[in-house]
C-alpha cells in the first residue's frame, strides 16, 4: 500500500488499487482516499513522488467504489 498527500488537507492519504481499473470505465489504476478529511479522488499513475489527483464524481459507480473501499456496508 502506497501513500500520497491529500490535496485537500495535506495529510497522508492512502493510495488503493482501483478495483475497476481495466474494466472499461476506469483509466486510473489508483484511487486516493484521505481518512482525515474524507477526500477521495483518482490518482494519476505516477511512478513516485506526489500523485496528481483529480477529484471526480461521475455517478453511482463512484459511490459503490467508495463503499467497497471503506469495507462495504
Ligand atoms: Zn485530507
Amino acid at each position: 500500500m502506497r501513500e500520497a498527500r491529500c490535496p485537500q488537507c495535506r495529510g497522508v492519504a492512502r493510495l488503493v488499487r482501483n478495483p475497476y481499473y481495466g474494466a472499461g470505465l476506469a483509466v486510473h489504476s489508483d484511487l486516493l482516499v484521505c481518512q482525515a478529511c474524507g477526500f477521495s479522488g483518482f490518482a494519476d499513475n505516477a511512478d513516485d513522488g506526489d500523485a496528481t489527483v483529480r477529484a471526480a464524481m461521475p455517478d453511482g459507480v463512484w459511490q459503490r467504489m467508495l463503499r467497497f473501499l471503506s469495507g462495504g456496508g
